[in-house]
């Protein structure tokens, strides 16, 4: 690990301040991938803001809905009673990620900012566009089983790795995100960026902003919420395919859909167009084919991933019959 300076920031305009004034300043809260990272010298900041100081570890929830603060742990989120009545799937993705352990430690902030699994990323030896723009993907004609089959670019295949993302993309969450002239709040399904030919800008943040905190809005479809995720162990593992489902069901019609897909793609995936067809439907085997079909219908598989697709599919029918049951 290459030395770096460390602080303590104040408060938040403090932080921005101080990232501001130092281009290479990273900030860190639970540092379980920041800490990965630059042991494994992909990343090497000249200075470490640590912002778990600031007043952003509320959970708050309400009529309109959830907030979540940045440093709210993901631990305490899961275990929450409000989250878990409310929006089961927030709580089975949180408990489908990482370990224990690391959920102690991990914030819902420093979750949807954590960066791919592509093991070329992650080994410095090794051409790669999202670590040394123009440098070449290593992943494109090499391992590539748990890469990207939606939203992929001839310069960067690589799939986000959060499951929490998927959940809070299904369920219409938005951004807070803090900076210099203030708050602004960016719709979860357009924080993050496709890669494109600029696979390094993975999120729509600027230099010197961060996440304060996450809004959920409180939907008929949230209560009746799932997570499901397919990996190759079952704990302590990255998604091969997962898929996060809100259905609202009234007189035994689909009033409002959500699907989001994990695993399978640059960035969590959201599909309107299968969420259309399933509203006004009934909620039955047939449609739910139909709408996974609709869902992959642009998957593009690399040479070793075409099973994600069938595999997607099956996650995401197996998540619609679950909260499909008793409607
Ligand atoms: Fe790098 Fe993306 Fe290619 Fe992986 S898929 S080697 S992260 S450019």
């Amino acid at each position: 690990m290459r030395p770096f300076a460390y602080r303590q920031a104040r408060d938040a305009q403090d932080a921005i301040a101080i990232a501001a004034s130092d281009q290479g300043a990273e900030f860190i809260a639970g540092g379980t991938d920041m800490l990965q990272l630059m042991k494994d010298y992909v990343r090497q900041p000249s200075q470490l803001v640590d912002i778990t100081g600031l007043p952003w570890k509320t959970i708050e929830a309400g009529p309109q809905g959830l907030r979540l603060g940045a440093l709210a742990r993901m631990s305490d989120v899961a275990d929450h009673p409000a989250v878990r009545d409310g929006y089961p799937v927030i709580v089975e993705a949180l408990l489908a990620s990482a370990s224990p352990q690391v959920r102690n430690m991990g914030t819902i902030g420093g979750n949807l900012l954590q960066r791919t699994r592509c093991l070329y990323f992650r080994d410095v030896a090794t051409a790669c566009n999202k670590r040394i723009p123009g440098s070449g993907c290593s992943a494109i004609q090499g391992e590539n089983r748990l890469h990207a089959v939606l939203g992929g670019s001839e310069h960067c295949v690589a799939t986000h790795a959060s499951d929490l993302a998927v959940a809070l993309v299904a369920l219409d969450a938005v951004v807070v995100i803090a900076g210099r002239s203030g708050a602004r709040r960016v719709p979860l399904a357009e924080f993050h960026r496709l890669p494109g030919d600029t696979p390094e800008r993975e999120t729509v943040l600027d230099p010197g902003e961060l996440i304060a905190g996450v809004e959920i809005p409180a939907s008929p479809a949230a209560r009746r919420s799932h997570y499901r995720k397919m990996r190759d162990r079952a704990s302590f593992e990255f998604a091969l395919a997962s898929a996060a489902v809100a259905l609202a069901v009234e007189n035994g019609v689909i009033r409002q859909a959500r699907i989001a897909l994990g695993g399978v793609a640059t960035k969590p995936w959201r599909v309107p167009e299968a969420e259309a067809a399933l509203t006004g439907a009934r909620p039955e085997p047939a449609r739910f084919m139909a709408a996974a079909e609709r869902t992959l219908s642009g998957a593009k598989p690399l040479a070793q991933n075409g099973f994600k697709v069938a595999l997607a599919k099956h996650t995401l029918l197996r998540a619609l019959a679950a909260v499909s049951q008793g409607a």
